[in-house]
């Protein structure tokens, strides 16, 4: 049977993949089952960073697997604590607290701020609420969607825990007015990914943290997405100088190759972590440690943050250079660029699909946004290649419509 039909019959339909069948990558290539080759332009979600099968985290992943993988954390074992210390060193932060997926570390992040809101502040038994913005996206389980403001990701799975108010995104004044005593952190993603790589206001990161240290209110960042590089900075709170409280990571530390995340925080944060409070069987396994310490020497040794601020920069003055009303807006930082496709035209999962026929693999994000965020290893010639075929992609559609609204 085709892998399609296989897998539209016995995996439920949570996703609508675009209609390739991949079956290898290396790089920033990847390539389906009849052979044809396409250039990465979404790297799964940032997860894929470091290109796919990068030949030191295979190494390191097949070392490590053949030593041991999973012995779980109710022994010490010689991997942990190395690349802790190293993601602890990378972020500023103290200590860390390691998970697999990056809804776990959300939700490790929010179990943090709220026993630090009752042990730490003083805030009454089951009070602790938590500042969100609206259009975040921190992950799929029941407690993280319950605040979600995306109807899509709620319906059908209430009742939802309590304790989030949610204020619009970059709105420092919103954020001001929605503290109160029992407000324990504000959680937010230093640029949206998921909602279609939303900017916020310049000042924004720097603003909450004098906001967050007036009313002694914890900052914790959901870099996910954001962090490792993929900016064009190690983490995206560097751009504005500040630390937060809690930093959240994951995708890009498994090296495209595991789940591998953590909560990363100061030591009064992650302080409230005692034996049997909080964790996970495969959290914090060897085989992931290894895969993560070699994941974070990569973009070190390679100057994967360097090239993702150079080549970024090259890309977002390329994509703004498209003359066409197609295009309404383009948005982005480092390595990750979101174009506004102008729905009177198409809606941006066809420009998904055109990239695609010319071998070019992204995907929209919401209705209208077209997503670039290529492995930080792409080669320029690459990126330049991917980036003519957007720009004819945009010319096709140009040509082939009126403005659907006239
Ligand atoms: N936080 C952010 C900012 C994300 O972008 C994502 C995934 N897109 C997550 C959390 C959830 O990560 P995971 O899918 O690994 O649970």
């Amino acid at each position: 049977m085709d892998p399609r039909e296989l897998e539209a019959r016995y995996c439920a339909r949570n996703y609508d993949p675009l209609p390739i069948v991949l079956a290898r990558g290396a790089g920033a290539h990847l390539w389906d089952v009849d052979g044809r080759r396409y250039i990465d332009m979404m790297s799964a979600y940032s997860a894929a960073s470091h290109g796919h099968a990068h030949p030191r985290i295979l190494a390191a992943l097949e070392a490590q697997v053949r030593r041991l993988a999973v012995p779980s954390r109710a022994f010490y074992n010689d991997r942990l604590g190395p690349f802790l210390a190293e993601l602890c060193r990378l972020a500023g932060l103290d200590m860390a607290l390691p998970m697999n997926t990056g809804a776990e570390a959300v939700e490790t992040a929010i179990k943090a701020a709220r026993r630090w809101g009752y042990r730490v502040k003083g805030v009454a038994r089951d009070r602790a609420e938590i500042i969100v913005a609206e259009g975040n996206f921190h992950g799929r389980t029941t407690t993280i969607v319950g605040f979600s403001s995306e109807p899509a990701y709620r319906d059908g799975f209430g009742p939802f825990a309590p304790g989030f108010r949610a204020v619009p995104f970059g709105d420092l004044a919103a954020v001001e007015r929605a503290i109160t005593p029992e407000t324990v952190a504000v959680l937010v993603e230093p640029i949206q990914g998921e909602a279609g790589i939303i900017m916020p206001p310049a000042g924004w990161l720097a603003g909450l943290r004098a906001l967050c240290d007036a009313h002694r209110v914890l900052l914790i960042l959901d870099e996910v997405q954001s962090g490792l590089g993929r900016t064009g900075a190690w983490f995206a709170f560097q751009h504005e100088g500040i630390r937060p409280d809690g930093l959240v990571v994951g995708k890009a530390l498994g090296g495209g190759v595991l789940p591998v995340s953590a909560l990363v925080g100061t030591g009064e944060l992650m302080g409230v972590f005692t034996p049997g409070s909080h964790g996970s069987t495969f959290g914090g396994n060897p085989l992931a440690a290894a895969v993560g310490l070699e994941a974070l020497h990569v973009i070190r040794d390679e100057q994967l943050v360097e090239r993702s601020r150079a080549l970024g920069r090259h890309m977002l003055e390329r994509l703004r250079a498209i003359a066409s009303p197609v295009v309404r807006e383009v948005r982005g930082l480092g390595l990750w660029a979101g174009a506004e496709i102008d729905p009177a035209f198409a809606t941006a999962r066809e420009a998904c699909e055109r990239l695609l026929a010319k071998g070019v693999l992204s995907k929209e994000t919401h209705d209208t946004v077209v997503r670039l965020a290529p492995p930080l290893v792409i080669a320029p010639d690459d990126l330049d290649l991917a980036l003519d075929r957007l720009e004819e992609v945009v010319r096709e559609i140009e040509l082939a419509r009126r403005p659907r609204a006239a």
